[in-house]
Order: C-alpha cells, then sequence, then structure tokens
C-alpha cells in the first residue's frame, strides 16, 4: 500500500483494514480469484504510487458472473416477494449509511477527490438512490386497458424483469454512478454484474462485501474489476446479458450500442458532454461566479455535465472572467482526505495527460490564459493539474471536445439568441445552466436548450427522482427518477378473452 496513505493521519482504522484486505472478484456470493490468476494494481492519484492490487476479470470470470446471475434470476431472487426484495434494497441503504465515513475516505483515496465532496455527495446521494428505489418495488403496477375489439375481454399489462443486467462503469463517481444501475436493476427484480472502472474499482468492492452482509442470494450482485478491452466487451457480448447499462465515454458508447445490435441488447447510455452554463445580462455577477466555479471544478473538472462553457455577455466580460480567474487561484488543492483540500489530483496519470494536452492546444489555438495552465507540483507528486481559465473562441479545440478536467473557456456574447445557439452547437446535450434574476427569462431560455437536464440559478444539482440522461451525442435512455424503471424492465400484454 503506498506509505503516504498507510501513515496519513485521516485514514480510519477501518479503511485500512479494507485496504490491506485481497481484492478478488464477487461471483455467487463468493470472492474468488480470476480464473486466468491475472491482477493489476489501483494507484494513489495523489502520490502516483501502488495502492491495491486487484484480481483481474477477463471473459471466462464474467461468463462464470453472467451464470451465477441468471441462476439466481430464475430461482431464489425471483421467489422473494417485493416487500421482501424491497428489505434487501433498504438494508443495503443502512449498511452504506453505517460505513459513510469508510466509503467516503476509499472513494476519496482511489479517484483523488475532496473527502468533502464525498461525504456531501458521493455517499449520501448513494444511500439515497437504493431507498428511492427500495420504495419502487412495491409500486411496479400494470394498466388495465379499455380495448375495442369485437367480444369481451380483460386486457392488462405487467412490467417485467429483463434478466441479467451488465452494468459498466466510469472512473470519476464510481460508488454513485453504479448505484444509478444497480438500485433500480435489482428494484424491477433484474440480476447485475457490475464491471467497475479498472482505474477505480474499490469502492464498489466494498460494497460488495455489504451486499453479502446485507442478505442478498448468492448471484443477485456480482462484481468483476477488470479491463473494459477484456472483460467490458466480454460483458457487453455475452449472450446470458439481457441489458447494458454504461456510463463512459462517447466513443465506447457508440462501440458498446453497434455490439448490442448483434442480439438487440437493451442498452442505456449516459455518455459525455461540452454542457454550456450561460449568464443572462440581468445576473448577478457574484452567482454566476460561485456556479461558474461548481460547474467546472467540482470533482476537479472530471464531470460529464461540467460546466466547461462559460458564456458571458460581453458589456461585462472583462469583469466577470477577472473574478472567475481570481477564485479559481484561490482554490486550495491537496491530497482529497485533508479536509481543507477543494480540489484533488486527476484520477490517473493518462487522464492529466489528455488535459495537459489539451491545455497545449488552448495555447497553440490563440486562446488566452487567465490563470492555471500547468501542473501543480507543489499540491503533491500525483497527477495533479492547476485550475484553469481560458479565454476562447467556439471554433477552438477547447470549446468544442470534453476535456473531463479543471479547464474553463469563457466566452463573450452579444445577445441572448446568438447565446443560446452556440450553447446548442455542440454534438453532446447533457446538461445546461443559466444564470438570471427574471425567472421568466430563465424558462424561455431553458425551454430552447438541447440538454437533458437544465438548471436555472444552480449548478450539478442531482436527485434520486430526477430524470438523467442525455440529448443528442451525450446518450440515450434516463437513469434516476421514474423513468429509469422504463429502461429495467419490458412491458407484457395479456388478453384475456372472457367470452
Ligand atoms: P470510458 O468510456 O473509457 O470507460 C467507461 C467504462 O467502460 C470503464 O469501466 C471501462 O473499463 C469500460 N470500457 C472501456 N472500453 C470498453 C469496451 N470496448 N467495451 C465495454 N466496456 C468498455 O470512460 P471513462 O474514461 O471511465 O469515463 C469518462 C467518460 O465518462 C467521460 O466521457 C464522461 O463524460 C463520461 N461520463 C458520463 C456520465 C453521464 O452520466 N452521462 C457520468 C460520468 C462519466
Amino acid at each position: 500500500m503506498a506509505a503516504g496513505i498507510i501513515e496519513s493521519p485521516w485514514i480510519s482504522d477501518a479503511t485500512r483494514q479494507f485496504l490491506s484486505r485481497r481484492a478478488r472478484l464477487l461471483i455467487g456470493n463468493k470472492w474468488v480469484e480470476a480464473a486466468q490468476g491475472g491482477s493489476f494494481w489501483v494507484k494513489d492519484p495523489a502520490s502516483g504510487e501502488d495502492l491495491v492490487e486487484v484480481a483481474e476479470a477477463t471473459a471466462e470470470d464474467v461468463d462464470r458472473a453472467v451464470r451465477a446471475a441468471e441462476k439466481a434470476f430464475q430461482g431464489r431472487w425471483s421467489r422473494l416477494s417485493p416487500a421482501e426484495r424491497a428489505r434487501l434494497l433498504w438494508k443495503l441503504a443502512d449498511l452504506i449509511e453505517e460505513h459513510a465515513q469508510e466509503f467516503s475516505e476509499i472513494e476519496s483515496i482511489n479517484t483523488g477527490k475532496p473527502i468533502t465532496e464525498t461525504m456531501l455527495a458521493d455517499v449520501p446521494l448513494t444511500v439515497e438512490h437504493f431507498r428511492y428505489f427500495a420504495g419502487w418495488v412495491t409500486k411496479l403496477t400494470g394498466e388495465t386497458l379499455p380495448v375495442s375489439q369485437p367480444g369481451h375481454y380483460l386486457a392488462y399489462t405487467r412490467r417485467e424483469p429483463l434478466g441479467v443486467v451488465g452494468a459498466i462503469v466510469p472512473w470519476n463517481f464510481p460508488l454513485m454512478i453504479a448505484s444509478w444501475k444497480i438500485a433500480p436493476a435489482l428494484a424491477c427484480g433484474n440480476t447485475v454484474v457490475v464491471k467497475p472502472s479498472e482505474v477505480t474499482p474499490l469502492s464498489l468492492l466494498r460494497l460488495g462485501e455489504l451486499a453479502l452482509e446485507a442478505g442478498f442470494p448468492p448471484g443477485v450482485l456480482n462484481i468483476v474489476p477488470g479491463y473494459g478491452a477484456t472483460a467490458g466487451k466480454a460483458l457487453v457480448a455475452h449472450p446470458g446479458v439481457e441489458k447494458i447499462s454504461f456510463t463512459g465515454s462517447t466513443r465506447v458508447g457508440r462501440e458498446i450500442m453497434i455490439s448490442a445490435a448483434d442480439r438487440f441488447t437493451r442498452v442505456t447510455l449516459e455518455l459525455g458532454g461540452k454542457s454550456p452554463n450561460i449568464m443572462l445580462p440581468d445576473a448577478d455577477p457574484d452567482a454566476v461566479v460561485a456556479g461558474a466555479m461548481m460547474g467546472i471544478f467540482f470533482n476537479q473538472g472530471e464531470v460529464c455535465c461540467a460546466g466547461s462553457r462559460l458564456f458571458v455577455p460581453r458589456s461585462q466580460f472583462d469583469h466577470v472572467v477577472d473574478l472567475v480567474g481570481r477564485r479559481a487561484e484561490s482554490i486550495q488543492q491537496g491530497i482529497g482526505l485533508d479536509p481543507a483540500t477543494e480540489m484533488g489530483p486527476l484520477v490517473s496519470e493518462g487522464q492529466m495527460n489528455r488535459v495537459m494536452q489539451y491545455i497545449d492546444s488552448g495555447r497553440r489555438e490563440g486562446a488566452s490564459l487567465v490563470t492555471g495552465g500547468s501542473r501543480n507540483q507543489a499540491a503533491g507528486s500525483g497527477y495533479f493539474i492547476q485550475p484553469t481559465v481560458f479565454v476562447g473562441q467556439d471554433e477552438m479545440t477547447i470549446a468544442r471536445e470534453e476535456i473531463f478536467g479543471p479547464v474553463l473557456v469563457a466566452l463573450p456574447y452579444d445577445d441572448v439568441d446568438e447565446a443560446v445557439r452556440r450553447a446548442n452547437a455542440t454534438p453532446y446535450g447533457l446538461a445546461a445552466a443559466v444564470w438570471t434574476e427574471d425567472v421568466r427569462q430563465g424558462i424561455k431560455v431553458a425551454e430552447k436548450l438541447k440538454a437533458g437536464t437544465v438548471w436555472i440559478n444552480g449548478y450539478n444539482l442531482l436527485d434520486a427522482t430526477s430524470p438523467w440522461g442525455g440529448f443528442k451525442a451525450s446518450g440515450i435512455g434516463r437513469e434516476m427518477g421514474q423513468y429509469a424503471l422504463q429502461h429495467y424492465t419490458e412491458v407484457k400484454s395479456t388478453w384475456i378473452n372472457l367470452g
């Protein structure tokens, strides 16, 4: 284990113990070694040191996991009453809450993000997600239908589970995004094989331990850490998997959709974004600046809905950009476990290099650097990048492509219709925000924005009840809220001839 982590004054004994346990695969309620005996190292992003060695699932393990999930689906899981299923989900939520400190530490250590964020967002939102869907288990009703065929019929619908769901999860909110998939899938009566990101499998392995403690029958929840090109691909292609719920890059999402077409495997895809954060002329500049910070620097900017394009009226542009730059410079960077840290390192060396390449492209293409733009080695030997603000133009790479890091591009505009048109001129459509004192004007702009979620005078607001997903290349389907239920059930129409 990385020396810095072992000696850290902020880590609890429970987390230390977890990190020293052998990290294996969870298949059929048993912790098992990988069939081919392989493993990979998870790194501490704050130092770059090796942290935990994790057994590496390959196609053979995925197959074992899918078979275990199929068996559970046809067996004990399908015989549990909805009330019993709901109680298990609720119990898991209680256990996560009981271990909130440990989960917050594990997530912060593995991803690099500040513990203040894991305690306020990742962990409580995961708990509430399980509770929200536990509530739905006993409310998954169908309808009786007033059919008009001659004769006398009783026609009704039922919502039936799909079978085995494959869940593929990214590294930016490993526990929370996995809960967006596991909770509704299980609530609807499916079983699950989840493949965490190879970069951040730890919190899900701890979740697996608690699922055993909660008493889920064998095979209901299986966890197979491994690489996308091997374990991920094998899960998507497996004939026993009825649905893939994927969160990750648009590139991989497209590949998954193509592969899923072979067998008409159902898919939900939550993909990338390049979200606009729009200040209207009457907005309060202080609120906009706070919203811009939250939009781009929360979670080091490694957020699918990051507000990476800040549109500001030209008449106020210099003033607002100056405020944004100064606030960005005041952000305290450090290791995630330090309670004073406001921004941690990026998750991996690869991600850090990718973000630095975008920063270099900004410089090369003539964007003007307001602040940041370099690695921050004063914050630690790991993957730290300074909060970075550019003034740019729409055609620049940094204003078009998803950077997935702490890099903001400020863009001036002259009138609101122009701002909306430019905000929508992207292949993505995940989220957007509008800042104004005139809510009516805010609503009118929100109606014109092509995005799955629009915030008026806020940013990064998420809740289990509020559907989440993208327009255009940001994805297909919705997670969260009752809309998620449609993606984890098939609707069956049944007709009874009453003669
Ligand atoms: P990624 O697409 O590289 O990987 C995501 C997951 O897919 C990982 O578990 C990976 O191992 C797996 N994977 C990779 N190749 C695969 C393949 N060929 N077949 C099956 N699985 C494969 O994405 P990432 O770098 O982990 O995450 C960052 C991306 O995720 C960003 O683009 C971000 O916008 C997106 N994201 C979207 C949302 C959302 O809700 N829309 C949320 C978080 C992240």
